[in-house]
């Protein structure tokens, strides 16, 4: 061969090696959740809509405002996954609502083998489940998934209360994920609560408690896992 043949041959070579090294880059973008280093507690945030509603999604500073509220409580590494809208045929017919159970298996299913830890979907679609009016949120017991809604939290209105109610029941979701039921504790995220006043009553971080059962169930968490200070009974 010409070395002028061996050259123009490399060129070649070296065309066909970027165009598929583009296309790699291209499908990691597509699928950014199994680029994630398997090592890392990481807990990724799922905006979910619902197809044909654009408003079904949370705004991104909604969600962002969630991780800052989360990380006082799980220091743990998050992530934001790519919006992804669920089939209208997950909406309860008569009331329009998202069937909440059905979105969190959808949900679980899509992210079970991505590596990461937890996985919460956020939806502004109001949710439901059967025989409820609405709910804030749902946990999988199996403890991988948990989905929520902050329809109802005053996002448009006052912003600092919504930021608060969108903590807590982020916190109190991913709570049950990490094994920790519902406590009679009022000062605890993990009271339950079934209203707006009950929320704003409710506790906003986890309790010494809370901190000890869920370590017992996940010690890895050890360090990670931040309980409120206790308050003085004086104050
Ligand atoms: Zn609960």
């Amino acid at each position: 061969m010409s070395r002028r043949w061996r050259l123009v041959l490399a060129g070649v070579v070296a065309v066909v090696l970027a165009a598929i090294s583009v296309v790699a880059s291209v499908q990691l973008l597509k699928h950014p959740v199994d680029i994630k280093p398997p090592e890392q507690i990481s807990l990724l945030v799922v905006p979910v809509g619902v197809a044909g509603d654009e408003s079904s999604l949370p705004d991104e500073s909604v969600l962002l405002a969630l991780i800052e509220g989360l990380r006082q409580s799980l220091d743990i590494e998050y992530a934001i996954a790519e919006p992804y809208a669920l089939p209208n045929t997950l909406l309860n017919r008569e009331t329009g609502q998202l069937r909440v159970d059905l979105a969190l298996s959808d949900v679980a299913q899509r992210y079970r083998r991505s590596g990461y830890f937890r996985v919460l979907g956020v939806t502004a679609r109001d949710i439901t489940i059967p025989n409820y009016s609405f709910l804030f949120g749902l946990a999988d017991r199996r403890g991988f998934a948990c989905v929520m809604s902050v329809h109802r939290l005053g996002w448009g209105a006052d912003e600092e209360l919504a930021r608060e109610r969108t903590a807590k029941i982020a916190l109190h979701e991913v709570g049950h994920t990490l094994g920790r039921g519902h406590t009679p504790d009022t000062k605890s995220v993990m009271a339950y609560s079934d209203s707006l006043s009950g929320l704003d009553e409710s506790g906003s971080r986890f309790t010494p408690l809370d901190v000890s059962i869920i370590l017992t169930k996940i010690p890895e968490l050890a360090g990670k896992i931040i309980a409120a200070e206790p308050v003085d009974a004086d104050e």
